[in-house]
């Protein structure tokens, strides 16, 4: 059977690139009927933090990334101990202090057959001796790697092409201990639109940035699938379940991928406009609340209709409050390159004309609205876009937006009439 694993190191956030090693690892094992193991590294007591554990597992579960198995290292000290004095006694590894290394015989090829790359051969002359246990009584980073590989009974590392050249260290590893040498594919490096590693320095890297700035699971899960596999051709929105049919590792690509932040707000812009209504105000009302937009009573009918008429103008979550903001408000004003844009004519008498008779209607719906609004254009003998635009910067702030008269409709008279009275 099929048994990978993803093996965080808990000294940091998820990152993107953290993610997309879960997340093929995921794919791989859901695709062959396997496990899928999360393994927390956390030997390095000094570096790693239990808050960082616990975003970790929490971006993995907000991702859809469910683990079959969980194991931590920190628990498992006396596993390494035990398996290291086996070398020694094997006459494998010998002892410098405290510390224990494995001898590394010279002049050897270790060659394996990387499932992505192919054949990728090292020489023990670049390879010193292994320290397994530091002298510390913490184990190195490989040997408790190997370890746990070995006895969780990995089948297949996937992991991050930096990882390369610790594949012959672990391989020597596994031969003196005589375990199983798994499968190796290593993933290619995710980089910046400039090219180089993605870092901090491109801005976002950690999972929960994403999920702050508005991004859907779904939607990022899509495009960390993309970076280095795509499915057959040039499909970009994929489900999960399709993707999990068709996903191979040998198909994943060799050159580094690149993250492209235009094609992941296109791919996010994409699962909000398909998302529910009901489901999508959901996600919102967190992040209405915490921008004090919304409190604890609202008008839950009202808000959905909002929602539905800006769902398919938004391409994060957080764009919501860019592009509808104005109809939380009351105490509303206009930028100064909106009231430049409204002063280009002045329709002061003809905003006052429409205040007055928008306020008198008795019901105020799509229907009475665009009525009100079409009998005037005709009388002034203008043309309807003319008049259109002005009252849609007067009452939105903006010159982009959903159809006026359904705007009005949740503006909501009383804001619509006094927003038209104060824009000249
Ligand atoms: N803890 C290692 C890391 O976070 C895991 C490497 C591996 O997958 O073997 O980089």
């Amino acid at each position: 059977m099929v048994k990978v694993r993803f093996a965080p190191s808990p000294t940091g956030y998820l990152h993107i690139g953290g993610a997309r090693t879960a997340l093929f690892n995921w794919m791989y094992a859901r695709s062959q009927g396997g496990k899928f193991v999360l393994r927390i590294e956390d030997t390095d007591l000094e570096r790693s933090k239990p808050e960082y554990e616990k975003e970790i597992l929490d971006s993995m579960t907000w991702l859809g990334l469910v683990w079959d198995e969980f194991y931590k290292q920190s628990d498992r000290f006396s596993i390494y101990k035990e398996h290291a004095e086996k070398l020694v006694a094997d006459g494998k590894a010998y002892r410098e202090g405290t510390a224990i290394l494995l001898k590394v015989e010279k002049a050897r090829d270790i060659k394996f057959d990387d499932q992505i790359r192919g054949f990728i051969v090292f020489n023990t002359d670049e390879i010193k001796d292994q320290v397994l246990m530091k002298s510390d009584g913490s184990p190195a980073y490989s040997f408790s790697c190997v370890v746990d590989d070995a006895l969780m009974e990995i089948t297949h590392v996937i992991r991050g092409e930096d990882h390369i050249s610790n594949t012959p260290k672990q391989i020597l590893i596994y031969e003196a201990m005589g375990f199983k040498v798994p499968k190796f594919a290593h993933l290619p490096l995710i980089m910046g639109a400039d090219g180089a590693r993605l870092s901090k320095r491109f801005g976002a890297v950690a999972v929960t940035d994403y999920r702050g700035e508005g991004f859907l699971p779904d939607a990022l899960v899509n495009y960390l699938m993309l970076l280095g596999w795509a499915p057959s051709g040039t499909q970009e929105v994929i489900t999960m379940k399709s993707a999990v049919e068709k996903f191979s590792i040998k198909k994943v690509n060799k050159t580094a991928a690149q993250f492209d932040m235009e094609k992941l707000k296109w791919i996010n812009a994409q699962y909000i406009k398909a998302a529910e209504t009901k489901v999508l105000t959901d996600s919102l009302l967190p992040i209405l609340k915490e921008e004090g937009l919304l409190g604890d009573v609202f008008d839950r009918t009202w808000l959905e209709t909002v929602v539905g008429l800006f769902k398919s103008r938004m391409s994060t979550l957080r764009d919501f409050i860019d592009r509808a903001g104005f109809l939380f408000v009351n105490d509303f004003s206009l930028s100064d390159e909106m009231k430049a844009e409204l002063n280009k004519i002045n329709f002061s008498k003809e905003f006052q004309v429409l205040a007055d008779r928008l306020s008198g209607a008795a019901v105020f719906d799509h229907a009475a609205t665009e009525k009100i609004f079409r009998d005037l254009v005709g009388e002034l003998g203008i043309k309807s876009g003319d008049l259109v635009h002005p009252v849609r910067v007067a009452l939105s702030g903006s010159n982009v937006g959903p159809g006026l008269f359904e705007t009005m409709v949740v503006l909501g008279k009383e804001r619509t009439v006094e927003r038209l009275r104060r824009a000249f």
